[in-house]
């Protein structure tokens, strides 16, 4: 059993896991750089090391000073969080040569899965379906146009070290091909110093449904339902709901199935999001995300289980708490990511919070680092809170969001809490009735001309 874990991490999420840690009597250590100084996670955890100053290349991101704080506070095992050092395989093999655990995967499911033609490649053949594309790079403009007269245009091409949303464009038809993939290819080698890029079939109307999967590390794993986080702009996600609207028992327990059997085949170890592009009652793969996400409370919420705890555990050796028949559906639960934003363009708005006031009641839960005072630095990124409500079905689910919203104060700086009151106006919302583009045709529609 750890006595003391470090997160690697800040936010709301750096508070998700001091909160598990403390639930299992182990304590924590935050680490924070000089502006977080004043941060919450810094405050809830036992122990705090600042790692440097406010650039994440020099604090969250800085490996040397992470482990160097492990070894003065004596932390065994580190959470990585999602974003930073989560998805790092070098990281994780670093953490493992210092004798330290790292809260996650091991090292060459990270590095396969953070290789999106690897990830393809694996996933095709363990029975995962794929969306259909080129097999594996397109080096060439003239590879790219003969792959697009064979699968059909629209496609998309994608950085295969892509994430983020960055290095994706569309091609619409051939005369769109050349400027298609040479800007994804500038794009790709900016963001992520690899300009290899592949290409897939442009789906035009699918949804954004992701498989949640837990490995005990020995060849075990089971899944835990769907997550449809179909709402997106710019391809990040700003609402997730679980259960998905449009996934029937059958269906959820088919792909289910296949994904649990996939990664036990590997032995994957501790929390993985299988990501599908879901259209006509075809689910196809898009990418592995070997980590917990950010949307990952409304599976909580459903299946009353606590993926943090069980995480820990799982790296300490224990095996799954669960067996996939213990897991059963609880409800429905929504989740919208509250950002530091300015309507309707989304600029980031850092500031000063002057007064935090967050809801509650039956089936409410805010995951926020917030307080009154709190001054939001300018050099991370703009999630300050997520409000999470869950109920005994959709509607409720809704009307609980609705009053939730209503008594959310976050003063001080502009934020994007009034898209949220704005959606739940939409027939289209409360139907469940909405696909990967609904979000950014509305705002072109409603927010971005008022
Ligand atoms: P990233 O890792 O950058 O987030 P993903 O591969 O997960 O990239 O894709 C992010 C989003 O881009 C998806 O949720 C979807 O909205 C869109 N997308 C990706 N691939 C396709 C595709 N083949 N057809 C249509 N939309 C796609």
């Amino acid at each position: 059993m750890f006595d003391k874990i470090l997160i690697a991490n800040r936010g709301e999420i750096a508070l998700r896991v001091i909160r598990a840690a403390r639930e299992m009597g182990i304590r924590s250590v935050a680490v924070h750089s000089t502006a977080d100084a004043d941060a919450m996670h810094v405050r809830m955890a036992d122990e705090s090391v600042c790692i440097g100053p406010p650039a994440s290349s020099e604090s969250y991101l800085h490996i040397p000073s992470i482990i160097a704080a492990c070894e003065v506070t004596g932390a065994q095992a580190i959470h990585p969080g999602y974003g930073f050092l989560s998805e790092n395989a070098g990281f994780v093999q670093i953490v493992e040569d210092h004798g330290l655990t790292f809260i996650g995967p091991r090292a060459e499911h990270i590095r396969i899965m953070g290789d999106k033609i690897t990830a393809k490649d694996t996933m095709k053949a363990l029975g995962v379906p794929c969306v259909p594309g080129s097999d594996g790079g397109v080096p060439t403009l003239a590879d790219a146009k003969r792959i697009g007269a064979e699968i059909g245009y629209p496609v998309i091409i994608k950085a295969t070290a892509g994430g983020g949303g960055r290095g994706m464009k569309v091609a619409k038809t051939e005369a769109d091909i050349e400027r298609a993939f040479t800007t994804a290819r500038a794009e790709a080698k900016a963001a992520f110093g690899n300009d290899e890029v592949y290409i897939e079939k442009y789906l035009t109307t699918p949804r954004h449904i992701e498989i949640q999967i837990f490995g005990d590390g020995r060849g075990h794993a089971v899944h835990l339902g769907e997550r449809d986080c179909s709402l997106q702009r710019r391809h990040q996600k700003v609402l997730e709901e679980a259960p998905g609207p449009v996934i029937t028992p059958e269906l959820r327990a088919e792909i289910g199935a296949t994904c649990a059997r996939a990664v036990a085949e590997i032995g994957y170890a501790g929390a993985g999001t299988i990501e599908f592009l879901y259209e006509n009652g075809e689910f196809y793969f898009i990418e592995m995300n070997t980590r917990l996400q950010v949307e990952h409370p409304v599976t909580e919420a459903i299946f009353g289980v606590d993926l943090v705890r069980e995480q820990i555990r799982v790296a300490e050796g224990y095996p799954l708490s669960f067996t996939q028949d213990d897991l059963t559906i609880n409800g429905h639960a929504i989740e919208v990511r509250i950002n530091a934003e300015r309507l309707p363009d989304f600029a980031p708005r850092p500031g000063r919070i002057t007064h935090f006031h967050a809801p509650g009641g039956l089936g409410v839960r805010m995951d926020s680092a917030l307080y009154d005072g709190y001054s939001i630095p300018p050099y991370y990124d703009s999630l300050i809170g997520k409000l999470i409500v869950h109920g005994r079905d959709r509607p409720e689910a809704l009307a609980r969001l609705h009053r939730a919203l209503g008594e959310l104060i976050v003063d001080g700086v502009e934020n994007t809490l009034p898209l949220f009151s704005a959606l739940l106006e939409e027939p289209d919302i409360l139907t469940g009735n909405y696909n990967i583009h609904w979000l950014e045709h509305w705002l072109e529609q409603n927010l971005q001309k008022a």
